[in-house]
Order: C-alpha cells, then sequence, then structure tokens
C-alpha cells in the first residue's frame, strides 16, 4: 500500500467540529470591522522576497531564519507571507491609493507561513487578523486602532485585557537609547549568547526581544541597575504623541500600562509600539500586537506616508478560547427528508425548494425507511418531512417532530408555515454560549 500522506510539519488540518469556533471567530471580527468602517483587503499570500526583507529587516529572524522563501519556474525570488503590513503597504502604493482618499482604514484576514518550531501556540501556517490605518500621524489614529484591537477581544469574549504601551519614538531617539543599553549591558556582555552579542552591536534594542529566558535573567542583575527607559529619552514630539494617545485610552476606559521592555528593532516603527499577552499560553503567550511604522511605506519606495496597524493571531485565540470553555452554540437541527419507493425520484427535488431557506439532509442511496429515519436520529435532525406514497396522492406529507414524536399530515401549501412554527422562520443561527 502506498504510504500515506501527513499534513506538512506546523501545519493542521481543520475539521467540521472545530471549525465552526473558527468560523465563529471570524464572523465576530467581521462584525466589529465593519461598525468601525474598515475595509478588507486581500493581498496574495506570496510576495516578492524582497518586500518581505525590506519591511521586516534583513536581519530579523522573520527572514534569516524564518522565511517560506522558492523560485517559481519563472526563477522568481518568493516568499509565503509572515506578515500582512508589507503586503497591505505594496498594495496602497501599487494602486495609487494615496490618490484616492488621504486616509485609509483597512483589515486582512487569512494564513501567514514562518519556517519556525513548532509547539503549542507556535505553527508554521497561522491565521492573523489584523488592521491598518495609512495616511495619518496623529495620536487619535494610535487610539483608535488600540480601542478596535480590545474591542476584537472584547467580541470573543476577553475580559479584563491590559495593554502592554510603549513609545519607540523615532530613529535617532532610537539610536540614543541603544547607546545607552550597550553601556547598561557592557558588564554582562561576555555572558549573552553569541546573536545577542552580535545585535549589541549592530541593533541594542533587539537585545531586549530575547526570548530566552537566561539572556532575560541576566537583565535582572542587580550590579546592572535598572534598565534605561526609552521614554526617558524621548523626543518632546514623540513624548507629547505617547501622552496622548494615553490620555486618549484612559478617556476610553481602556485598561493599558507602559512596558519599557517593549521593542520593535527597526527603524521604520515609530512611536506607538503595543501588545497583549495571555500567560495561560505559556512562552507563546502574545495574543497580538501592532504599533506606529511612520517609516515603512518610505521604506518602499512611496512618499513618506504615516501608518498604525496591529495583527492578532487567532490560533492563540482560539486556543485561550477553547481553555474556558467558549463555544458556538451546536446548529440548531434542520430537516431530514425521507422517501419511500414511489416518491424517491421527488425528494431531491423538494429538498432542493426546502434549502433556499432552511438547512435540509436527505438519503442518497436509496435506502429503506428504518435505516432513513435512523439516519435521521443521527444528523440532528429537528423535523423529519416523510413523502408517504398515499399522502403524495392526496397533495400532502407527513410531518414529525422528532423530539416530541407528533405527527401529522400537511398540506404541500401548508408546509411551509409548519415548517416556520416548528423550526422558528429564521436561519441557523451561530450565537456562541459561555458553557
Ligand atoms: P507578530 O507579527 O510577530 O507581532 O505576530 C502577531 C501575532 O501573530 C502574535 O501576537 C501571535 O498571536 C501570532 N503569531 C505569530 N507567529 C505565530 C506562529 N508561528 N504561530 C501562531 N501564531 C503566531
Amino acid at each position: 500500500m502506498a504510504e500515506r500522506h501527513q499534513a506538512p510539519r506546523g501545519t493542521r488540518d481543520l475539521l467540521p467540529g472545530e471549525i465552526e469556533r473558527w468560523q465563529w471567530v471570524e464572523a465576530r471580527a467581521r462584525e466589529v470591522l465593519d461598525r468601525y468602517g474598515y475595509r478588507e483587503i486581500r493581498t496574495p499570500i506570496f510576495e516578492d522576497y524582497d518586500l518581505f526583507a525590506r519591511s521586516s529587516g534583513e536581519a530579523s529572524d522573520v527572514v534569516q531564519k524564518e522565511m517560506y522563501r522558492f523560485k517559481d519556474l519563472g526563477d522568481r525570488d518568493l516568499a509565503l507571507r509572515p506578515e500582512g503590513t508589507a503586503g497591505v503597504c505594496r498594495a496602497y502604493l501599487q494602486h495609487g491609493m494615496a490618490q484616492q482618499g488621504r486616509i485609509h482604514r483597512l483589515w486582512y484576514m487569512g494564513p501567514m507561513f514562518r519556517y519556525g518550531r513548532p509547539q503549542k501556540g507556535r505553527y508554521r501556517q497561522f491565521r492573523q487578523v489584523g488592521a491598518e490605518i495609512i495616511g495619518t500621524a496623529a495620536p487619535g489614529a494610535d487610539v483608535e486602532m488600540i480601542a478596535l484591537f480590545v474591542d476584537l477581544f472584547d467580541a470573543w469574549g476577553f475580559r479584563d485585557l491590559t495593554v502592554a504601551l510603549n513609545s519607540l519614538g523615532t530613529p535617532e531617539t532610537r539610536r540614543a537609547y541603544g547607546e545607552r543599553l550597550r553601556q547598561w549591558l557592557a558588564p554582562v556582555r561576555a555572558k549573552l549568547g553569541a546573536d545577542a552579542q552580535q545585535r549589541l552591536e549592530t541593533n541594542p534594542l533587539r537585545v531586549l526581544d530575547t526570548k530566552s529566558p537566561e539572556e532575560r535573567a541576566l537583565f535582572e542583575d542587580p550590579a546592572l541597575g535598572t534598565m534605561p527607559k526609552l521614554l526617558d529619552v524621548l523626543d518632546p514630539e514623540s513624548r507629547d504623541h505617547f501622552e496622548a494617545v494615553r490620555a486618549g485610552l484612559t478617556a476610553l476606559g481602556i485598561a493599558h500600562e507602559t512596558d519599557h521592555g517593549l521593542v520593535r528593532g527597526l527603524d521604520y516603527y515609530t512611536r506607538t509600539a503595543f501588545e497583549v499577552h495571555d500567560r495561560s499560553l505559556g512562552a507563546q503567550s502574545a495574543l497580538g500586537g501592532g504599533g506606529r511604522y511612520d517609516g515603512l511605506i518610505e521604506a518602499l519606495g512611496g512618499s513618506p506616508t504615516p501608518g498604525v496597524g496591529f495583527s492578532i493571531g487567532l490560533d492563540r485565540v482560539l486556543l485561550v478560547l477553547e481553555a474556558r470553555g467558549v463555544a458556538p452554540a451546536a446548529h440548531a437541527g434542520g430537516i431530514y427528508l425521507a422517501a419511500m419507493e414511489g416518491t424517491r425520484t421527488l425528494a431531491p427535488m423538494l429538498a432542493r425548494a426546502l434549502r433556499q431557506v432552511y438547512t435540509v439532509d436527505l438519503d442518497l442511496e436509496a435506502r429503506g425507511l428504518n435505516a432513513q429515519m435512523k439516519a435521521a436520529d443521527k444528523s440532528g435532525a429537528r423535523v423529519v418531512i416523510l413523502l408517504g406514497e398515499e399522502e403524495w396522492q392526496r397533495g400532502e406529507v407527513l410531518v414529525k417532530e422528532l423530539a416530541t414524536g407528533a405527527q401529522q399530515a400537511v398540506t404541500l401549501e401548508g408546509l411551509v408555515e409548519a415548517l416556520d412554527r416548528l423550526l422558528g422562520p429564521a436561519p441557523v443561527s451561530d450565537e456562541a454560549e459561555t458553557r
């Protein structure tokens, strides 16, 4: 027998049973994004490798170690997208969106790809929802972004989230801060890993990004004294911006706290950076994060255009929801259409007509009535419509409510009314409930 294939390492199949949860999470997200007036954008899942190298930074881990890079048959250098912002900014430039309006509020949802070591909450294909505001540097945009970010979590039933917040200032303030970090870490320099020592020279902020517990412990070394803070070296404009963002969040009642260790090492990340974590996830605790990228569009060849955005990892959102037992309500069962020898050919026609409104299941294999009734029970249907031969002659069908066993003959004209009474006129609902 041929060897069976497995889904590639780090990828997962989402089967019926699990997919309903995903659909629910995605539907709630779309509703919130709609109410905020954001417009969806779909960009390709692969782009020129160089786009990601430029936007994520040639030296970043994502580009150095985690990129799904490949050559196509035309020898193009491509990569599966590791994140969404680069593609959105590329599309913004390619389609001259700046000419179609000054401010664009956009969202995207879809799979991202990173060649990391798979573990709980970290996959090689994972799904993100994200949003961007392109075209304004106003602190109000950062506040709206964070409010939207929090309201998405709220719609999924997360409560009591605290947003971790920092300001990265400008490239100049970060250079000054990098110098301070270098001095601060000098006493433990030799104890840092090779990567971190290298970064200390090239991009000291990224040393703080380390996931290594040993290195994190070094930062706590009493010999070092307290870590220098970015906020202490902020330029006055960035400081005002940060204060305005904090005041805006406070006015909206959004819980936030400053996290001095929250950094992004790349030059086009500016000012606001934010994240939320859920500690129950262990090592991969970041549920989502975002920030300002006022230098990015220029770095991609556009004229200087400010932007701010975030992305949320849906796989991790789902992990937390599962652990908390939040589940979409089971689909309210529909109709099972059972037929007899003499009415069998009618069944597909009636089913097709009823499927305009209801969820309808039926037998495809010309099985006997007993087998069909068993199948009806198993299918979770609430109502069986039996196309009895004699009833059909009279222009009637039998309608049986499975929960009670109550059965009645109904004329074809009266069928919709009878079904509405038993099933309710509305199509299946996908409201969630907390168990
Ligand atoms: P980032 O672009 O690295 O800030 O990631 C944004 C969010 O995507 C993170 O907060 C995670 O929730 C999620 N995420 C990132 N990488 C992965 C991964 N390999 N597997 C699952 N989720 C991920």
